[in-house]
């Protein structure tokens, strides 16, 4: 499973339809500060069911809508497509090729989609669920993160790393059992 393509129309600073195509491998975005590079990794966790603004770096939702510039009105919806290449059929889906898309409108109104068929978020998150993708799984390290990272403590490390292998929330549950 890779990631194929990914569509951002309205979304953030992206006014216009912009595609980025992606080859199994690492993939690396380069540009000058501000220029959208951190918006298109918004994007990929938008797309995915991300329900929570500030993680968008935003205030609220509505924020991930093209809010205008000097040249350019706001836009009244923002949509973002993902196609996941699912030859090896990683997703539990009879395709072999995936299509998640998501539009939020101005107007309140939020749609999903799987492969054209309006969806509903609990269908994205179950197709998405033991694929090691979507929200809540680390796959996404935000800007910043890594120097806390670099900068905690051995025992703040070991946490970060339980939380990645999934251990973190079993230890939890068994200090609570403890504690009783
Ligand atoms: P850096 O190298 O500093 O991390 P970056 O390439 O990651 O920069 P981003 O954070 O992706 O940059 O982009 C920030 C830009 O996106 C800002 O100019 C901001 O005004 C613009 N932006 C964010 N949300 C919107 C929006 N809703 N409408 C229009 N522009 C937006
Ligand atoms: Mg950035």
């Amino acid at each position: 499973m890779h990631l194929k393509t990914l569509t951002l129309r309205g979304f953030k600073s992206f006014a216009s339809a912009t595609t980025l195509h992606f080859e199994p491998g690492v993939t690396c975005v380069v540009g000058p500060n501000g220029s959208g590079k951190s918006n298109v990794v918004d994007a990929l966790a938008w797309v995915m069911g991300e329900q929570g603004a500030k993680s968008l770096r935003g205030g609220k939702m509505e924020d991930v809508i093209f809010a205008g510039t000097t040249t350019r009105p706001a836009l009244g919806r923002a949509e973002v497509s993902l196609t996941i290449d699912n030859s090896d059929g990683a997703l539990p889906i009879e395709y072999t090729e995936v299509t998640i898309s998501r539009t939020l409108f101005r107007s309140g109104g939020s749609e999903y989609a799987i492969n054209g068929q309006q969806a509903r978020l609990l269908d994205v998150q179950e197709l998405l669920s033991d694929s090691g993708l979507g929200r809540e799984m680390h796959v996404i390290v935000g800007q910043g993160q890594l120097d806390a990272v670099l900068r905690a403590t051995p025992e703040d490390r070991r946490g970060f790393i339980e939380e990645a292998a999934g251990v973190l929330k079993h230890r939890r549950r068994k200090e609570k059992a403890q504690r009783k």
